[in-house]
C-alpha cells in the first residue's frame, strides 16, 4: 500500500477519463468489510465502463467486480479478519417486486459492487461482510476472480432447458462462453461445440476439451438446439436464431450495451424459438465454489499471467479485447 491511511484506486471519471489515483483508505460500515484486494480481473463490461459504452453508467466509478483479497476489518464480524476471500457481487434490496419473485439479480434497487459501489480495482474496497466466502485452499487468487463470471454462466445454465442429452451451441470463446461449455460438457449434453473467429481462443477451448468451429455456418448442416449467445456483439444475435435448431432455445447471455441490429422477429415465430436473457448470478457462488472443487470446471487456462495494476492503461487500451481474461495484481500481500 501506498501508506496507513491511502490506497492507489483506478477512478473512472467519465467516458476514456481515467487514472489511478491515492485516495484515503475506505472505512468499513458496521456490516461491512474492508478487504485487501489481491487480484483483480477485468471484464468486457469493465470495458464499456471505461470506454462510455455502459448505457446506464453512473460516474465516478471504481470498477472491478471479479476479485479476491484478503480481510483488513469486519466490525461485525471479526473471525474474518486475515482470511483470504471472495465474495457474492450484488445486494439486492428485498422489497422491490423481482426480489419479491425470488429473482434478486433483476431488483429494481441493486447495490453492485463496481458500478452502483466503488469496486475491487484498488489496493482496498469496502463489500457487504455477508457476501464474503473463504477462498478455498486450493484455488489462487486470480481463479478466485473467475467465480464471479463463473456464476453468470452457471445461471445462464439455470436459464436454459436441462442439456443432458442435447447439442449445445455456443457462440463466442471468450471467458463466459468457456465457463458454459465446461458446464455444458459436465451436464452430460450429446455435443458442446463453440463457434468462435479467433484461432486462439479455440485452441483454449480444445484444452478444456470443447470442440470447437470457426464461424455458425459450419453448424448448418446439424444445427445444435440449445444455444447460448455469449458474444456481446448485437450482430450476431439475427445469425444465432438462424443457426439454431427449430424448435431450440436460445440463451442470450452476452452483453452488448445500447448496441441495435434489424432482426425479423419471424425468425423466432416460424421456427418456433425460446428466447431468453441472462442477466448475472445471484446467491450462485457457493455452487461456483463446488464445480471447481470438483474439476468439472477449470480457470486456470482462462486467466492471463498476473499484470501489475500500474500497467491497466496499456493493456485495456491496446488490445481491443485480451485473449485471455486478463488478472491484475496490487502488490499487496
Ligand atoms: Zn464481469
Ligand atoms: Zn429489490
Amino acid at each position: 500500500m501506498t501508506g496507513a491511511d491511502d490506497v492507489l484506486a483506478l477512478i473512472v471519471r467519465g467516458p476514456r477519463q481515467h487514472e489511478l489515483e491515492r485516495m484515503p483508505r475506505p472505512v468499513p460500515g458496521p456490516d461491512e468489510a474492508l478487504v485487501a484486494v489481491t487480484h483483480v480481473a477485468v471484464c468486457g463490461t469493465d470495458l464499456r465502463l471505461l470506454r462510455g459504452t455502459l448505457h446506464d453508467a453512473e460516474y465516478p466509478v471504481i470498477p472491478g467486480h471479479e476479485w479476491a483479497g484478503r480481510v483488513l476489518a469486519a466490525p461485525a464480524r471479526p473471525e474474518l479478519v486475515g482470511q483470504a476471500v471472495v465474495g457474492e457481487g450484488i445486494t439486492p434490496c428485498g422489497r422491490c417486486a423481482p426480489c419479491g419473485d425470488g429473482r434478486h439479480n433483476l431488483c429494481l434497487d441493486l447495490d453492485e459492487v463496481g458500478f452502483t459501489r466503488a469496486g475491487a480495482f484498488a489496493e482496498a474496497f469496502t463489500v457487504p461482510a455477508a457476501n464474503l466466502r473463504p477462498l478455498p485452499p486450493g484455488l489462487t487468487g486470480a481463479e478466485g476472480c473467475l467465480l464471479e463470471p463463473l456464476c453468470v454462466a452457471l445461471h445462464a445454465v439455470e436459464r436454459a432447458p436441462d442439456l443432458a442429452g442435447r447439442d449445445v451451441g455456443v457462440i463466442g470463446a471468450g471467458t463466459v462462453g468457456l465457463l458454459i461449455g465446461q458446464l455444458a460438457v459436465a451436464a452430460a449434453a450429446r455435443s458442446v461445440t463453440v463457434a468462435e473467429p479467433s484461432a486462439h481462443r479455440r485452441v483454449v477451448a480444445g484444452e478444456l476439451g470443447i470442440a470447437s468451429c470457426g464461424a455458425l455456418s459450419d453448424w448448418a448442416d446439424d444445427q445444435p438446439d440449445v444455444v447460448f449467445d455469449a458474444t456481446g456483439v448485437a450482430s450476431v444475435f439475427p445469425q444465432g436464431l438462424e443457426a439454431t435448431r427449430p424448435g431450440g432455445d436460445y440463451v442470450l447471455v452476452g452483453y452488448s450495451g445500447a448496441e441495435t441490429t434489424p432482426s425479423a422477429p419471424s425468425t423466432i415465430m416460424l421456427r418456433e424459438l425460446t428466447v431468453r436473457g441472462v442477466l448475472s448470478g445471484y446467491d450462485q457462488i457457493d455452487e461456483a465454489l463446488r464445480v471447481v472443487a470438483t474439476g468439472a470446471v477449470r480457470l486456470r487456462p482462462l486467466l492471463s499471467d498476473p499484470i501489475p495494476m500500474a500497467r491497466y492503461r496499456s493493456v485495456l487500451e491496446e488490445q481491443a479485447e485480451p485473449p485471455l481474461r486478463s488478472v491484475f495484481v496490487t502488490g499487496v500481500e
